[in-house]
């Protein structure tokens, strides 16, 4: 048997969109972990009738576990505890340890301010020392506190505030009452594979196929997503399929053996940090305007191994400060093959370096031509001592879009050159 979950997001700034949603996101992860299905996460604004109303419909889903955010604070539009206690049929009453509790917090921080009437904003916060009946009280990491109502569903009601929220939410696990909640829960192990240079729909088949060829693929929870260029496969399991699992790994590597770079969850910009190592790297960039050196300074340990790089744009930025020749410029144009190659010998020299990389290409609207339309790019990866590596892609997409392809695709073709020399 599972138990499976709900999440009510609250507050008009969220359903608004003025602010992005962290908390339904980061509950999802920890109800995965804990091996707790989650069937949905609604969200709605401020208003009594719509906590109501979303607190019902995951009700009437059956789920086991309701988690609400948002609407704790003292102010007459967090009501989210009292719709809570009328929606689980309990009375609220005063707690008046948790009042003694939010009072000195309260203390605390009004003593930075002058002229501020203690006695009337104790009186606001009297409010939030209201539990339902029969409620377990999570203590304040803020000024809010959150409670546990125990029942069928549970409800745990916690602030909007992330940073409050998270700590809470640990706390409210370990209660009795969501623990006996969540008691016949299921673990499932969760396994990613990540591959690059294969079209989502390649996937697609190879699904399709061992569906047919693996007897039990039912029992893997699938789903596949395409970023920047990589496709990400999650697959969730109870422990007894794992057999399935392997045996899927298996005919992904017979259909698709060289686009797989990741089955252990690291991400490229960990395997490349792992590869530069000992290196020395700098980068030579146009169309990125310096958006891969920015990402490479965020691996770990980059200070040892990041050089530096130059974001030469121009025609003559190009060749004063990497030095390559006007007439190769003139001969092949700013985005090309000779060009990107150039750029990397420049910088490499610049720079001192033992790695380089170069990126040349038109990302912007109107820069193209009938040739080398928006969005083609040029890459050379040059190690001391090697031929340099050098491709040319199309990319799809805005600016936007064709310069974080481009840097994922540098990543890529910098980790298959350096795993080639290790
Ligand atoms: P407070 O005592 O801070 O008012 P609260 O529980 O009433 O606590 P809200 O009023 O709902 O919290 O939200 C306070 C702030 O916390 C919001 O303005 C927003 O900045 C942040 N916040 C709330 N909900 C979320 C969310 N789901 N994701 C990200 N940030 C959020
Ligand atoms: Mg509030």
């Amino acid at each position: 048997m599972s138990v499976r979950a709900g999440i009510v997001v609250t507050g008009t700034e969220v359903l608004t969109g003025r602010v992005a949603d962290l908390n339904g996101p980061w509950l999802a992860d920890r109800l995965l972990e804990l091996g707790v299905e989650l069937a949905h996460i609604t969200i709605c604004g401020d208003r009594p009738a719509d906590i109501e109303a979303q607190l019902r419909f995951l009700a009437d889903q059956g789920v086991d576990l309701i988690i609400t955010s948002g609407g704790l604070g003292p102010t007459a539009d967090d009501m989210t505890v009292e719709v809570v206690a009328r929606f689980c049929g309990r009375e609220l009453v005063l707690d008046q340890q948790l009042e003694a509790t939010i009072t000195a917090i309260l203390q605390r921080l009004m003593a930075r301010f002058t002229g501020v009437d203690f006695e009337a904003v104790r009186a606001a916060n009297r409010k939030q020392a209201l539990v339902p009946l029969g409620a377990q009280v999570i203590d304040p990491v803020g000024t809010a506190p959150g409670v546990v109502v125990p029942g069928k569903p549970t409800v745990v009601v916690l602030p909007g505030p992330p940073r409050e929220l998270q700590p809470m939410w640990h706390t409210a696990v370990a209660t009795d009452a969501v623990q006996t909640a969540i008691a016949g829960r299921t673990m499932y192990r969760q396994d990613t594979v990540r591959m690059f240079g294969l079209p989502e729909s390649g996937v697609a088949d190879t699904l399709r196929d061992a569906e047919k060829a693996i007897p039990g693929f039912d029992a893997l929870e699938i789903t596949t997503c395409l970023r920047r260029g990589e496709v990400e496969m999650v697959t969730r399991y109870e422990p007894q399929a794992a057999p399935m699992y392997a045996a899927l790994v298996e005919l992904l590597h017979e259909r698709h053996d060289r686009e797989i770079f990741s089955e252990d969850g690291s991400r490229v910009d960990d395997q490349v940090a792992r590869l530069l190592a000992g290196r020395r790297i700098a980068v030579a960039e146009s169309c990125t305007a310096g958006l891969l050196a920015a990402r490479l300074t965020e691996l770990p340990g980059s200070s040892a191994y990041v050089a530096g790089g130059v974001v030469a744009y121009a025609n003559e930025a190009k060749t004063q400060l990497l030095g390559v020749a006007a007439e190769l410029i003139d001969t092949h144009g700013a985005v090309s093959e000779p060009v990107a190659e150039a750029m990397a010998r420049g910088v490499l020299g610049r720079f001192d370096a033992n790695t380089a990389i170069a990126i040349t290409g038109i990302a912007g609207p109107g820069g193209g031509t009938d040739d080398k339309p928006v969005g083609t790019v040029c890459f050379s990866v040059l190690l001391a001592g090697a031929a340099p590596v050098t491709h040319t892609l199309r990319l799809p997409g805005n600016r936007n879009d064709i310069r974080e392809r481009s840097t994922t695709v540098a990543m890529h073709l910098l980790r298959r050159a350096l795993m080639e020399t290790t």
